[in-house]
């Protein structure tokens, strides 16, 4: 197969399996090619050294980087058409000390199939989430690792949110990770000079229902969400920090009050995916195993903070209370331990995932 071809093959395999990456990577005399499934990193080719440093660039051609650069990190974009579809795909090389490049490409917009529920380990949790999100306004926020769904959670809140009946959701993301044609989808473009903060303040002025903001990460941004849950819309957004509590204390970070998040702030959702235990592999439910379907592979895990928790929270972070406070009710940790507990993941899982104290 010619460097095209396979080029071509290989985004409909990865998309056809939803993929969120394919990895190109070097080793000491050929390349492996391998796609994130489910969290997991999976071979999937074997390249001669050739075919390999052929095909990332091709891609890099494709994706308007300097094809003759070889040892500094490049980034680029592009968009296939493939026969069914097509993907967007952002790029991005990095090379060892050899000067030998690996690809990584991201797939974005993968259209979810159906609108089925994420897998979750307990249904308390997210009849929480279900039931914030039918809130007029507010401020909702989620926070958990990279590839932890919150994405694929806040969409689905939303979209069973609008069921029956009309309401304006605008997204403003960077980039725009799933494609909902129901909602009103915006992207940053940072060189064309649209910034989060443009996006926001022209979102806002649409009045939406819902808005939608992929990552608070600035003073500017997190203000503009107060001021927004303030004047009455439902603000949904994602933020980074370590757990529950660590989210009150970044919005604080960036320059918000506790006085004005105990006004405007509904609700906290702290995530992660979990691999599950299958019984069958004896380990985690692998790729071609038929016992848990493909999109079942792995469940989220969320501690929620709403209503009692939440003040609770607060009340913790206004007296500086110190590490020594017994863990309250349905913390990450705890539930976690539960589902070690009850089989559902291995002992390596739980280890994994458990947060550490501060
Ligand atoms: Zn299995």
């Amino acid at each position: 197969m010619d460097t095209e071809s396979f080029a071509t093959h290989l985004l409909s395999i990865a998309s056809a399996y939803q993929t969120s990456d394919i990895h190109i990577l070097p080793e000491q005399k050929h390349y492996d090619v391998y796609f994130r499934l489910n969290g997991q990193m999976e071979k999937q080719y074997y390249l001669t050294r050739e075919e390999g440093t052929q095909l990332i660039s091709y891609f890099k051609f494709l994706s308007h980087m300097d094809v003759g650069e070889r040892r500094r990190p490049q980034s680029g974009s592009t968009t296939f058409a493939l026969k069914e579809k097509s993907v967007d795909c952002r790029f991005s090389t990095i090379s060892n000390y050899h000067s030998q490049e690996s690809l990584v490409i991201r797939l974005l917009k993968q259209k979810e199939t159906g609108n089925q529920q994420p897998a979750s380990f307990f249904s308390k949790e997210w009849k929480q989430l279900e039931s914030l999100i039918e809130s007029k306004s507010g401020l909702l926020l989620f926070s958990g690792p990279v590839d932890s769904g919150k994405t694929t959670t806040m969409y689905h809140l939303v979209r069973n949110r609008m069921k029956g009946e009309k309401q304006q959701v605008i997204t403003v993301e960077d980039p725009v990770e799933i494609e909902e044609t129901s909602f009103l989808q915006v992207q940053v473009n940072e060189k064309a000079g649209i910034t989060y903060e443009h996006l926001l303040k022209s979102s806002l002025r649409h009045h939406p229902d819902v808005l939608i903001v992929g990552e608070i990460r600035d003073e500017e941004t997190a203000k503009m969400v107060v001021r927004g849950a303030l004047t009455g819309h439902l603000i949904v957004g994602s933020i980074h920090a370590k757990n529950a509590k660590g989210v009150l204390s970044r919005m604080m970070e960036l320059g918000v009050s506790l006085t004005l998040l105990e006004q405007t702030l509904i609700g906290i959702a702290f995530q992660n995916l979990l691999p599950i235990y299958c019984p069958l592999c004896e380990a985690n439910c692998q790729t071609y195993c038929t016992n848990h379907p493909r999109d079942r592979k792995r469940a989220a895990l969320y501690e929620v903070k709403a209503n009692e928790s939440l003040s609770e929270l607060f009340e913790r972070l206004r007296q500086q209370e110190s590490m020594t406070t017994p863990p309250m009710k349905r913390e990450f940790n705890r539930l976690l331990e539960k589902v070690y507990t009850y089989g559902y993941v291995t002992e390596k899982t739980y280890k994994r995932y458990l947060i550490p104290n501060e």
